[in-house]
């Protein structure tokens, strides 16, 4: 590995730094002439991406914090992530020829003596799920192996089990993270408690987490049951009634429910779905699964289930992705819009974004890989903390989620992503549309945001709790080193301004 290092003057990508300013060589950054330098910049989006001017790779913590020093003090921007990194809201592409910090040699899991688990700044769901299987336990994990961690957490968190235990974030017990000048803290309840409530929730604008600290819970055994379902187009009123059914009752905090259009690429169409994961009893999530058999064709909202594959896994396999093949795949181009609803399904609006979505990818075969789903689980772990428990705003808020996701690969005009976006767009406004989505204005889950949404809508309609956090940006960031991930504004009126005039990069050249 030392071998292929190249020692670099910084001097050489970026012009405004001096070349006896390299650290004595210590540190080693990469340049595009390294050979693994593709599959290190690959993301996951290509879309509104952010790039790269060279690579930092620290091995050590030491090295870390000095490089992120070095870059600070010569006003050099630069973003934390690793290879295939999946963050994609496009506030990510304001981030242009920057250097990456490569966390690739951070990626340590490990389960302490008190059955904590500790991982490190760039692990994967991959280093975690398997770990924590190991050892007999487990916590709220993503879907996708691929996925990280602590881009995943920061944003809150929501997963598979979060229905027993919440959100990823409100297992965290500790981290300790670099500030913008390379300076290491450490966070918790009794240490730099303002970051370690920050850091749930609006995380990705305050450090660089180099490892963190989360809760875990015995596993009980058993497996966990899946069910696939693929039902006739007719179906979705009696799917959507089903569903809501279920919500309204209160869900059962071991289901996860799927919902939603994946491309059928036999059919030519989108195909509507449903999947249930219920977590440690077989017999229970086949009784769920039940609740969407075919009905008699005369029932007022008849459902045909056109197919229906059921499995068991266990808890590593709950992140291993296998219902969407392909998911990990790097370098497509993704745009994605959400909007949540407390309980509510409307079936009129699901057949009009049914519709919607088969004419952009009719149009735009290119995008067929495209989807439309809503996740749904119970909110009551989440709920049993208080409202202020983390920086999280939509406690309570959030039990059913829409991913409008439209994935496409060429588009040599611009014409797929200008298409992509008119799709998501419209489907998102429609599904938040207050007598469709059952709220009076959006809320929007961070992670699966795209850029035009008002910011109180992903951190919060409150006016102290927006203050809190732009207490916090002043206090921790204050040169917005930290601002490629929907930032927070540095100055209260920040909260008001247009989506598309929020502070980025450029705010650095106040340093
Ligand atoms: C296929 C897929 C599956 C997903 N599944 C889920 C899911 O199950 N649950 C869920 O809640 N969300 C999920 N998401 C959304 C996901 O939370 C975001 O896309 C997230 O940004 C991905 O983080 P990453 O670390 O992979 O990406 P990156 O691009 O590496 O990072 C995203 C942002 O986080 C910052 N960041 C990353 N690591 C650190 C760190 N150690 N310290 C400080 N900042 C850091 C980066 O600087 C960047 O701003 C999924 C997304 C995709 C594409």
């Amino acid at each position: 590995m030392r071998s292929i290092r190249h020692y670099l003057c910084l001097a050489t990508l970026v012009a405004k730094v001096t070349c006896d300013a390299v650290v004595d060589g210590k540190l080693s950054f990469y340049t595009s002439s390294w050979e693994s330098w593709d599959e290190n910049v690959a993301r996951w989006s290509a879309y509104e991406a952010p790039t790269f001017s060279a690579i930092f790779k620290p091995e050590t913590e030491g090295e870390l914090s000095q490089g992120i020093e070095y870059l600070a003090r010569h006003k050099i921007p630069y973003l934390a992530t690793k290879p295939g990194g999946h963050g994609n809201v496009p506030t990510l592409g304001t981030y242009q020829n920057v250097v990456q910090i490569n966390l690739d040699n951070f990626r340590h899991a490990v389960v302490n003596p008190d059955h904590s688990i500790t991982i490190g700044g760039g692990a994967k769901m991959v280093d975690l799920i398997p770990t924590l299987h190991a050892a007999g336990r487990e916590m709220t994990v993503g879907s996708f192996p691929c996925v990280g961690v602590h881009g995943v957490m920061l944003g809150g968190g929501m997963g598979r089990l979060m229905g027993r235990y919440g959100l990823i974030s409100d297992a965290l017990l500790r981290a300790k993270v670099a500030l913008w000048n390379g300076t290491i803290i450490e966070a918790s309840e009794k240490v730099n408690s303002d970051m370690f409530w920050g850091l749930r929730g609006a995380g990705h604008n305050l450090g660089v987490v180099v490892e963190s600290t989360y809760k875990t819970w015995p596993d009980e055994g058993g497996l966990h049951y899946n069910a696939d379902m693929v039902f006739t187009d007719d179906s979705v009123h009696g799917v959507v009634e089903t569903a809501r059914n279920i919500i309204e009752a209160g869900l059962d905090p071991s289901l996860f429910l799927i919902l939603g259009y994946v491309y059928g690429a036999e059919a030519k169409k989108p195909l509507l779905i449903v999947n249930i994961v219920y977590a440690h009893d077989e017999e229970e999530g086949r009784k769920m699964a039940q609740r969407f058999a075919s009905s008699p064709k005369d029932a007022t909202n008849p459902i045909t289930r056109l197919s229906f594959r059921e499995t068991n896994m266990d808890f590593s396999e709950l992140g291993s992705g296998k219902a969407i093949p392909g998911v990990c795949d790097v370098n497509l181009k993704n745009t994605l819009y959400t909007a949540s609803t407390p309980t509510l399904f409307d079936a009129d609006a699901m057949k009009a974004v049914y519709e919607s979505f088969g004419s952009f990818v009719r149009e735009h075969p290119g995008a067929n890989r495209s989807i439309l789903l809503f996740e749904a689980a119970s909110g009551q772990a989440m709920e049993s903390l208080p409202q202020d428990y983390s920086a999280y705003a939509h406690r309570g808020k959030m039990t059913t989620n829409a991913i409008i996701q439209a994935t496409w690969d060429e588009d040599l005009d611009g014409s797929v992503a200008n298409a992509a976006n008119a799709w998501g767009k419209g489907a998102r406004d429609l599904l938040a549309k207050p007598e469709v989505s059952g709220y009076d204005k959006l809320y929007a889950y961070v992670n699966y945001a795209n850029k035009d949404e008002p910011l109180a809508a992903l951190y919060g309609y409150d006016k102290e709790h927006q203050q809190r956090l732009t207490s916090l940006k002043q206090k921790y960031d204050p040169h917005a080193f930290f601002n490629a991930y929907r930032p927070l504004p540095l100055e209260i009126s920040g909260w008001d301004l247009p989506a598309s005039s929020k502070a980025s990069q450029s705010d650095r050249d106040e340093l």
